[in-house]
């Protein structure tokens, strides 16, 4: 029997409005799931930075739309980085807003990856929890989940195994996974398109890579994504032929799934541990096998031979060999591997299963190291 419905405040990330595309992959996944919850009859507050669009279907959904100067993203940052908080900044005041409503609710959940919120945790009344987006890029950061780890782990859920074993945990971790609302994502049959690659246009996604593959089979390259670096963009476009890549812009997920859906193979080079790889599964679920490297949770997400192929990191010549056989893929068996493991059903299921087995916990809690 489904447990009673939840209360619940929804912290979203602090590095740019929801639907401004800055937010990257949590954007989709706090969307997805919060449409997921309200199917799921629990009751929803959402804190947002100013700007902030309410997901389709949410109309029921408080929206709490809060000013302030966006956090820089940890992204990017040096392993040695600081915590940085800019004067005015959105961060502490999207925690202010979702403590002033937390009487009313029976939990938080946070969405942002920034140390504020993990620290503060053990220090509140109210049970905050937090799904982590990324795996440890800086010291501090891997620092503040593992401590928040040793104080109560059933406070962090993680999207796959491999971003997990970043951190040095106590127990092992909880993995939701993620998931789409699949109605959006129609399945598109046709074998013979092109090449495709999605993701922000930044080094950690590995663009240069694909670009080669397309090179090497003297293919263009289709490439959708929020320019997050021109500097990078730019060399990446001039290391190969001129025409190789043709860059489609950052397109709403209706226009994405549509032209992604078209593509023989979906080319995926994280040249970070990925926590996930939304577009991977996106692709998937327009039917388009996913060719990557094995590495983060795409080499998680991907089984070879049923929804894609992996090959060892860095490999380019690899990854040009699995793309000449992707056409060996059942198109149709991408899209029933989303449809097992990566619905918004599945995945509000399974968040549901992690705040519920939290708040019921009695609290063996020990003291924060
Ligand atoms: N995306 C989009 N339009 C585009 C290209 C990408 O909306 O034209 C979205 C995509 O749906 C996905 C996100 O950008 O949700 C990228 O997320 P992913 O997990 O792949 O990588 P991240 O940016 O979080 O590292």
């Amino acid at each position: 029997m489904k447990d009673p419905s939840l209360r619940l405040v929804l912290i979203s990330t602090p590095i740019g409005a929801l639907g401004s595309g800055r937010g990257g992959g949590v954007e989709l996944t706090l969307r997805s799931l919060a449409q997921g919850l309200v199917m799921r009859q629990h009751q929803l507050t959402l804190i947002a930075p100013r700007g902030s669009q309410r997901p389709v279907g949410c109309d029921a959904v408080e929206l709490v739309e809060v000013d302030g100067v966006d956090q820089p993203s940890w992204q990017h940052a040096s392993e040695a980085a600081s915590v940085e908080i800019p004067r005015n900044a959105v961060l502490p005041r999207l925690l202010d807003a979702a403590l002033q409503r937390a009487d009313n609710a029976d939990a938080l959940l946070n969405f942002g990856y920034d140390w504020l919120p993990l620290w503060v945790t053990p220090h509140l009344q109210q049970p905050l929890f937090h799904l982590i987006s990324m795996g440890a890029v800086t010291t501090v950061m891997g620092e503040a989940i593992e401590a928040l780890g040793r104080w109560d782990q059933r406070r962090l859920a993680f999207h796959t195994a491999r971003q997990a074993a970043d951190f040095e945990l106590p127990n092992p971790p909880c993995v939701v996974g993620n998931g789409f609302n699949l109605e959006a994502y129609r399945f598109q049959a046709a074998t013979g398109g092109p090449l495709g690659w999605a993701g922000r246009i930044a080094p950690e996604k590995g663009l240069e890579d694909a670009a080669l593959v397309a090179v090497a089979l003297g293919e263009r390259l289709l490439v959708w994504g929020l320019l997050e670096d021109e500097t990078y963009a730019a060399a990446v476009e001039a290391a190969v032929p001129p025409g190789t890549i043709e860059w489609r812009g950052f397109l709403p997920t209706e226009h994405l799934q549509r032209d992604l859906g078209a593509c023989r193979a979906l080319i995926n080079t994280p040249k970070w541990n990925e926590a996930y790889g939304n577009v991977v599964v996106e692709a998937m679920a327009c039917g388009v096998p996913v060719i990557a490297y094995d590495r983060g949770g795409p080499g998680e997400l991907i089984v070879p031979g049923e929804n894609g192929l992996l090959v060892p990191p860095d490999d380019v010549s690899a990854l040009a060999d699995a793309v000449r056989r992707c056409g060996d893929i059942d198109r149709s068996d991408c899209r029933r591997w989303a449809e097992r493991n990566a619905s918004q059903q599945v995945f509000s299921r399974r968040v549901e299963a992690w705040i519920s087995a939290g708040l019921a916990a009695d609290g063996n809690i020990t003291a924060l190291k």
